[in-house]
């Protein structure tokens, strides 16, 4: 093993910097009086989807109002004041971290616009992956975009429907767009919500007394004191009425499902349930997996906190290694980590997390993250516990290698610049300097999940930046990679 330079001087730091950020949470609330609060509260539990913007649209009977901003919900909508032109009984909101797109106020969610038919506020979570193609059409048919944002595209799709009533143009547009999408959309007629046909992001529904509430996590139902219905499912757009009438439609027909496995992984909250499944007892599960698949000769179990200590609780269970917390963090730091430029996301490193040096002082000590993005964090985290006096840093990891990005609606390095993506195991183990390496098998994902194994032949989770098998066309990169080939460029960023 080699060694480089030391790339901590301190021991402490953010460990935050390295992860694939899911992009947004969404939130629809109809037939409640409080309907913006509610969807304010709501956004709060989903914040962990998205920090670097909000919105919350309203309608008041008449009028849509909609009120965006930078930053955090408590920082947009945490007083009375903030809300009190929200009115109405009917709501939808967004959390936002960009990446399609880019991050100015004019991509902040939820989008408006005016249409022929009526007022339509569109919450968005996911990617569609040939916006591009179709806003090219878009435009040469005199469209005019006010965002860089693919979700105002399925905006103009609706506008320019033929077909007479909403939810047929609604239908019509999400017919012609591709890759993944989790939907609230506003009307002057009531609410409507749904999932791409493979539901690669994630939808559920509740009931709060009479109101309907849709939320991409069961715990933001669980924190408006709503009761969790079921998912939306994939394929499925769920109309509701005013009058609560809701009414089930299926604009694909049967379709299969492929929801994304990194929301058991990381992206969900571990007090969510996400595909009929507890996501704690999943990421338990995986560190059970790694610790049958990969064991190792160790005196402590130590979380990277907080995303790895469910994994980490499942691997000391299955080992019989006692679990400890090794590294503690701060929970009074400012949040300079979640932005979407690489200076603001390296501003906070070395302020938030700590060696329990006490504890880790000459012993060999098992690591568990849920994943390997960059490697950079990782590396810093192997040097911390060599710093703080570790006999042998061991590294788990609760998922597979991150070899490919992600195309729908989830920030992922360009393959690059995924450490799996250009090394296999031995060198990744060498980069971050660990006396071992073991990532859970694809097929030790699935059993946590559930699952006997993948099946190769028809794999029942989105599991792409994984396994490069990506489960719908990608229109866009294909046009983009067929370009630059005729242009003799390298293929070096995707939407
Ligand atoms: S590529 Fe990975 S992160 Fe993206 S939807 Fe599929 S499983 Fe989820």
């Amino acid at each position: 093993m080699t060694t480089t330079p030391s790339l901590v001087d301190a021991g402490a730091f953010d460990l935050h910097g390295d992860k694939l950020r899911e992009e947004c949470g969404v939130f629809g609330i109809i037939g409640a009086a409080d309907a913006s609060a509610a969807c304010a509260l709501g956004l709060h539990a989903l914040q962990h989807r998205g920090q670097e913007a909000v919105g919350i649209s309203s309608f008041d009977g008449a009028e849509f109002i909609t009120r965006r901003g930078l930053g955090h919900v408590a920082d947009n909508f945490s007083s009375a004041e903030s809300l009190a032109e929200l009115k109405g009984h009917m709501a939808v909101g967004h959390v936002r971290y960009s990446t399609t797109g880019g991050s100015g106020l004019r991509n902040v969610q939820p989008l408006y616009a005016d249409l022929a038919s009526g007022g339509f506020a569109v919450a968005h979570n996911g990617n569609i992956s040939n916006a591009m193609q179709l806003k090219q059409e878009l435009v040469s048919k005199g469209a005019i975009f006010q965002s860089t944002s693919d979700t105002e595209v399925i905006i103009h799709l609706v506008a320019t429907s033929r077909y007479p009533t909403m939810l047929d143009k609604l239908t019509d547009a999400l017919r012609m767009v591709e890759g993944a999408y989790a939907l609230t959309v506003m009307t002057p007629r009531g609410m409507a919500a749904c999932r791409d046909p493979m539901g690669i992001r994630p939808l559920v529904m509740g009931k709060l007394g009479d109101a309907v509430v849709f939320a991409s996590e069961t715990v933001a139902l669980d924190v408006v004191g709503a009761e969790f219905i079921r998912q939306v499912d994939p394929g499925e757009l769920i109309e509701v009425d005013f009058d609560g009438t809701i009414r089930s439609h299926r604009p694909f027909g049967e379709t299969k499902a492929r929801p994304c496995i990194f929301e058991h992984v990381y992206f969900s909250r571990p007090d969510s349930i996400f595909n009929q499944r507890s996501v704690y007892e999943s990421r338990k599960n995986i560190g059970a997996e790694l610790a049958r698949e990969s064991p190792c000769e160790a005196d402590l179990v130590v979380p990277v906190p907080d995303s790895g200590v469910p994994a980490a609780i499942g691997y000391a269970q299955e080992s019989g290694i006692p679990f400890e917390l090794g590294i503690i963090r701060s929970h009074y730091v400012g949040r300079t980590f979640i932005q979407p430029s690489d200076s603001a996301r390296h501003a906070g490193v070395k302020r938030k997390h700590n060696a329990n040096r006490l504890l880790v002082e000459g012993k060999r000590i098992v690591l568990i993250d849920d994943s390997i993005v960059r490697g950079t964090t990782s590396l810093k985290i192997v040097q911390m516990m060599r710093d703080a006096g570790a006999a042998e840093v061991h590294f788990r990891v609760a998922s597979p290698p991150t070899g490919h990005g992600c195309y729908y609606g989830v920030d992922t390095p360009e393959r690059s610049k995924l450490l799996a993506g250009r090394m296999d195991i031995s060198a990744m183990q060498e980069f971050i300097q660990a006396d071992s390496l073991a990532f859970v098998s694809i097929d030790g994902l699935y059993r946590a999940v559930g699952l006997a194994s993948r099946d190769n032949s028809c794999p029942q989770y989105c599991d792409a930046c994984f396994t490069g098998e990506y489960p719908t066309p990608l229109t866009d990169l294909a046009g983009r990679k067929e370009k630059e080939a005729q242009l003799s460029l390298p293929v070096n960023k995707v939407a």
